[in-house]
C-alpha cells in the first residue's frame, strides 16, 4: 500500500524481552508486507524510569535481529516543544484545563471506581481551580469513542465514564504518554500502529486527542500478549529475561510463533528467517 508508515515505539525502561519483540516484529512485518516504511521511536518521556543507555541497548538488539529502521530513530525526550505546542492548542480551544488536585484529594472525591488501579478523575477543576496553583493539565474527556481494530474487531469506550479527564502533563512536569504518542504518530506520518494488546485500552484516548488536535487517526492492530507463568503480561517485574541474542534466528522464530506463524526452522541468518516469516505474514494480511 502506497504511503504506509509504521513504527515500533519502545519505552526504554529495560532491554527488549520476548514480549516486546513480538510487537517489534509484528510492526516490522506489517510495514514490509505493505511495502511501507518502518520507524523506531524511543519513548523516553518518563526519564526517571529509563536507565541511561537502555535506548542504545534496544537499538543494538533490534539490529542484531535484522530489524533496521528506514529513518534515524527519534527520541521523545528531545521533543518537549512539540508537546507544549499541542497542549497550548488544546488549552486555547478549551479542551485542556489546569488541575490543582493532589492524589489524596482525587482519591477522596473519586469514589470506589478504580480502573486498572487508576482513579477516574471526578472533574473537580473542570470549571477552574478556585485560585489554587495548577499542578497538572488534563484533557476534557467527552463522549463514546468507537474504533475498529484489525485483529480485535469493533471496539468502543465511553471516555467520560470509563476513563475521565486524563492527564496530558503531569504534576512533576513530565509529559503523559497519551499526548506524546499522538503528537509523534501524526508528525511522523504514521498510517498504521501495530503494538501489544495491553495498549488497546489507550486507543480511545488517543483518538479523542487526534480529533481535538485535527490530526488523522491511523489504523490500529493490537498483537497478542506474551504471558508470564503467573498469567500476567510478561514484564521486567515478573521476570522477563532480556533476549538471549546468541541465537537471534531462534528468537525471531519464537516471536513469529507467538503471532500464529509457523516459520520453517531451516533459516540460518536473520535475513533468511525474516524473509520466510514475512511471506507467511503477507499471506495472512492478504486475507484480512
Ligand atoms: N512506549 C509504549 C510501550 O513501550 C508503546 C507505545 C505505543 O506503541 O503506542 O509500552
Amino acid at each position: 500500500m502506497a504511503g504506509y508508515r509504521g513504527r515500533f515505539a519502545p519505552s526504554p525502561t529495560g532491554p527488549l524481552h520476548a514480549g516486546s519483540l513480538v510487537a517489534a516484529l509484528a510492526s516490522w512485518l506489517d510495514a514490509r508486507a505493505h511495502g511501507g516504511q518502518w520507524l523506531v521511536r524511543i519513548e523516553d518521556v518518563d526519564g526517571p524510569r529509563c536507565p541511561p543507555g537502555t535506548d542504545e541497548v534496544i537499538l543494538g538488539q533490534l539490529a542484531a535481529l535484522g530489524l533496521l529502521p528506514d529513518e534515524p530513530p527519534v527520541w521523545q525526550s528531545r521533543r518537549d516543544d512539540r508537546y507544549q505546542a499541542a497542549l497550548d492548542r488544546l488549552i486555547a480551544s478549551g479542551r485542556a484545563y489546569g488541575c490543582a488536585c493532589t492524589r489524596a484529594e482525587i482519591a477522596a472525591a473519586a469514589g470506589p471506581r478504580p480502573r486498572h488501579g487508576e482513579l477516574v478523575y471526578p472533574g473537580t477543576c473542570r470549571n477552574g481551580t478556585n485560585g489554587r496553583p495548577i499542578r497538572a493539565w488534563r484533557f476534557r474527556a467527552e463522549g463514546r469513542i468507537a474504533w475498529q481494530d484489525r485483529r480485535l474487531g469493533p471496539q468502543s469506550q465511553d471516555l467520560a465514564t470509563e476513563v475521565g479527564d486524563f492527564v496530558l502533563k503531569r504534576a512533576d512536569g513530565l509529559w503523559a504518554y497519551q499526548l506524546a504518542v499522538v503528537v509523534d504518530d501524526a508528525e511522523q506520518g504514521i498510517t498504521d500502529v501495530v503494538r501489544g494488546e495491553d495498549l488497546a485500552d489507550n486507543t480511545p484516548r488517543q483518538i479523542a486527542l487526534q480529533r481535538a488536535l485535527g490530526l488523522p487517526t491511523p489504523r490500529y492492530l493490537h498483537t497478542p500478549l506474551v504471558l508470564a507463568a503467573d498469567g500476567h503480561k510478561l514484564s521486567k517485574q515478573n521476570g522477563a529475561a532480556a533476549l538471549d541474542l546468541d541465537h537471534p534466528v531462534a528468537r525471531l522464530q519464537e516471536a513469529a510463533g507467538r503471532l500464529g506463524l509457523t516459520p520453517q526452522a531451516s533459516a540460518s541468518t536473520t535475513r533468511e528467517a525474516l524473509a520466510a516469516i514475512l511471506l507467511q505474514w503477507t499471506a495472512l494480511t492478504a486475507l484480512r
